[in-house]
């Protein structure tokens, strides 16, 4: 194929498909290839790390699949086949373990990579077409914490309730666990307005990673210790009169219960458990509580350890003792990292969770779906088991034994679990979508194309 003397080639505006930032691009048409040009978007402001500039890479990969790949045996190669053939295998296979062993001896797992529509199609699938109550997510690993923090203070799971052009205008920036310098380049373009402007970043990580050469402090706590680092800076806003305290009469509640427990957190304390001194505790603190615009940004170094939600909501109950948010230009936020993982989780991918946030296990959630998806509520499942819980239980003599994922990465070890899942040697494993071949050597059985990669729509 080669462009036409005279034709423009064909452009389409879109994003970056691989985390959470979003840049915007365009894709352009050049002869056989597709390549990647800056566009002007809030959140990258033209800019692209090395991920974003190689993304159409993926359209002609060589090891790209472009059509599906079947097993005839467990252990054997996987071939070509028709989608037909794949489908019907799947299908066929489908409707026998479900006759032999229930509705629920098939899973579901999703991906915070999918877009809102994928992600709603597949928890419709799950439950209408499997009618199973095993479906979760891979976003489980990733800001799952921040997400339970914020339903608990806020009553809501929302990554970043503000304009990313917001971090520009801060006066002090507190960055908890995240190193955007190398993961998400195009962020540091609203770091540099903030300093531009005279803003302070600091940065809690146990790391001295590229984000924190750029601090103007930078707090080393040891690993394990930010929630303990959290709660002494409450503590030092308590002893020195900086809470807000009309807003926390006015705004929240259980202010007392979160006192008591700071108040144990001596500054002195907390530096020999941390490592952090008294000096940098009181200083962030300070200036935090003694500006205007002040925001404070957790990500996955507070949120991936076993006192994830907690640590956040200690950051939370920060913000909201300081009175940041609902404030212009200041706040609370979840830097969110996957593509779409804030979308996966509200169009119904989570094992408790239909379309919109809405509680599984909520009589009037269930006849509401069960309306706009035209079947009787009673035929909707029940809740499942967070996606932890189902790795685990796949191929075990009461776990599912069949699984339809559609995030093959997350078959990688997680955290407490060195290989895959235990029973990976029993279960059969069909891979929906995936962009390359697996090197899996005995599973998935099956996989199907995708078009994952650059997408052609534009917000
Ligand atoms: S920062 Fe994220 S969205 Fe932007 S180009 Fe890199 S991977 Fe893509």
């Amino acid at each position: 194929m080669t462009t036409r003397p005279g034709v423009p080639p064909r452009e389409a505006a879109t994003h970056c498909p691989y985390c959470a930032l979003q840049c915007g691009m365009v894709l352009r048409e050049n002869g056989r290839r597709v390549e990647v040009l800056p566009r002007q978007f809030p959140t990258n402001r033209g800019g692209l790390c090395q991920k974003g500039w190689t993304a159409a890479e993926l359209l002609d990969h060589p090891d790209r699949l472009t059509t599906p790949l079947v097993r005839d045996r467990r252990g054997g190669e996987l071939r070509p086949a028709s989608w037909d053939e794949a489908l019907d295998r799947v299908a066929t296979g489908i409707r026998a373990v479900q006759d032999r062993y229930g509705r629920d001896a098939v899973a579901v797992f999703g991906g915070g990579g999918l877009t809102n529509e994928k992600a709603y199609a597949l928890g419709k699938f799950a439950r209408v077409a499997l009618r199973t109550r095993h479906i979760d997510y891979n976003g489980r690993w990733c800001m799952s914490s921040a997400a339970a923090a914020g339903l608990r203070a806020f009553g809501v799971d929302r990554g970043l309730p503000f304009p990313l052009a917001d971090l520009g205008r801060a006066e002090t920036l507190l960055l908890v666990g995240a190193n955007p310098a190398e993961t998400m380049p195009p962020l540091l373009r609203h770091l540099a307005d903030q300093r531009a402007r005279g803003g302070r970043l600091i940065v809690v990580d146990p790391r001295l990673t590229a984000t924190a050469r750029q601090a103007d402090l930078h707090l080393q706590p040891l690993p394990g210790t930010d929630l303990a680092v959290a709660n002494a800076l409450l503590h030092v806003a308590l002893s020195e009169g900086w809470v807000d305290r009309a807003y926390v009469a006015e705004r929240t509640s259980g202010f007392d219960e979160v006192r008591r427990t700071v108040a144990g957190y001596w500054p002195a304390e907390v530096e020999r458990l941390s490592g952090v001194p008294v000096a940098d505790l009181e200083a962030t603190a300070r200036a935090l509580a003694t500006v205007d615009r002040a925001i404070i940004l957790t990500a996955r170094g507070a949120e991936q350890h076993a006192k994830g939600v907690d640590t956040v909501t200690a950051f939370v109950n920060l913000a909201l003792a300081l009175g940041l948010p609902g404030r212009p230009g200041s706040g609370y936020g979840c830097l969110t990292g996957q593509g779409n993982g804030q979308g996966g989780r509200e169009h119904g991918q989570k094992a408790d969770q239909l379309p919109g946030y809405r509680r599984i296990d909520d009589p009037a959630a269930r006849e509401h779906v069960a309306r706009v998806w035209g079947v009787p509520a009673e035929d909707l499942p029940g809740p499942g088991v967070p996606a932890y819980a189902l790795l685990d239980s796949l191929g075990t003599a009461t776990g599912p034994g069949r699984c339809w994922s559609s995030a093959p990465t997350r078959w990688c070890p997680r955290p407490g679990r060195p290989g895959s899942s235990p029973g990976c040697a029993t279960w059969t494993c069909w891979w929906w979508p995936t962009s390359c071949a697996p090197r899996r050597p005995s599973w998935p059985t099956w996989c199907c194309p995708s078009r994952s990669g650059p997408r052609r729509t534009a917000r």
